[in-house]
């Protein structure tokens, strides 16, 4: 999700606060992210820095959101890539791309005089995946140049650098990004349980008036299964039946209907890829 435009209803930095559920992950990465906030600490202590941080879990369930959280809260600068840019690309691209990146995130750091960066790669499986007998040269040299920035990561930079990567397929994973020293978290985000759901319906529901009596509640029971972008994906769709329908505030029946609207997209989704 990280190519993709944030939409115009979310503001361009997150905090902990606005992610639902996933307490677990997020008290996860905020033990981890002390290695920034306590930066000084760690280095006078001889603790060698945290180079990367590792998120997986099925799409949708608001690993990109964890990531620019992240960054909020310890005022890091924030770039991002997704793996999927790498797959087609020439040999030497990829690598190129890669050291921009890392490049691009010390630059930025210093010029928002930030102490820190962030660099957050989506879909890492398509650069990290393992490796089928040298056939992708291109792909390799991307790996190998991702693999030379992990290793460079230094704790007495004047930009302390933190890798974020995130992936749907650990297991696709190229053992050289799962050895000690790269990885150094790994933190699973699951699909939201009931309250999970109805936490993320609120934060979905903040800007759109309810009829009274309308439960979320109700609607976290008959949404097992979904994803924090499929609850989004409700809330919006439920605004619409309520327009549609000539309404100002969103009725159990929107919900219902936006339900059932998501439940069946996934359905057909599923229909055509497979
Ligand atoms: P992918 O693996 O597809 O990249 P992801 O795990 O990175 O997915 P996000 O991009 O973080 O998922 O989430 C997509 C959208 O879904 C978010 O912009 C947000 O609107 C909504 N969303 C997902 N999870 C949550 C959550 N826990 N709380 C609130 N909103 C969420």
């Amino acid at each position: 999700a990280a190519g993709k435009k944030p939409s115009a209803r979310e503001p361009d930095y997150m905090s902990f606060e606005d992610i639902g559920g996933q307490e677990q992950a997020k008290r996860e990465l905020s033990e981890a992210l002390e290695f920034l906030v306590q930066r000084d600490k760690i280095e006078k202590l001889g603790i060698r820095p945290m180079k990367g941080i590792l998120l997986t879990g099925p799409p949708g369930t608001g690993k990109t959101l964890l990531a620019k959280a992240a960054a909020h809260h310890t005022q890091s600068a924030f770039v991002a890539a997704s793996g999927s840019e790498f797959v087609e690309m020439y040999v030497g691209v990829g690598a190129g791309r890669i050291r921009d990146l890392f490049k691009e995130a010390r630059n930025l750091a210093v010029k928002q005089k930030r102490d820190s960066a962030i660099v957050f790669i989506d879909e890492i499986d398509g650069i990290g995946g393992k490796r089928d007998g040298g056939q992708h040269r291109e792909y390799d040299q991307t790996l190998n140049q991702l693999l030379t920035e992990m290793d460079g990561i230094q704790g007495d930079e004047k930009v302390q650098i933190l890798l974020i990567a995130a992936t749907n397929r650990k297991e696709l994973l190229d053992p050289a990004l799962l050895r000690p020293g790269r990885f150094d978290r790994h933190i699973q985000v699951d699909l939201p349980d009931k309250t999970g759901r109805e936490h993320i319906l609120q934060l979905h529901a903040r800007n759109k008036p309810m009829r009274e009596g309308v439960s979320l509640s109700r609607v976290a029971e008959e949404t097992f299964g979904f994803s924090g972008a499929q609850l989004e994906s409700v809330m919006n769709e439920a605004a619409i039946y309520a327009l549609r329908a000539g309404s100002d505030r969103l009725d159990s029946e929107h919900l219902s209907q936006a339900i059932d609207k998501v439940m069946m997209g996934e359905r057909m989704d599923r229909e055509t890829t497979h």
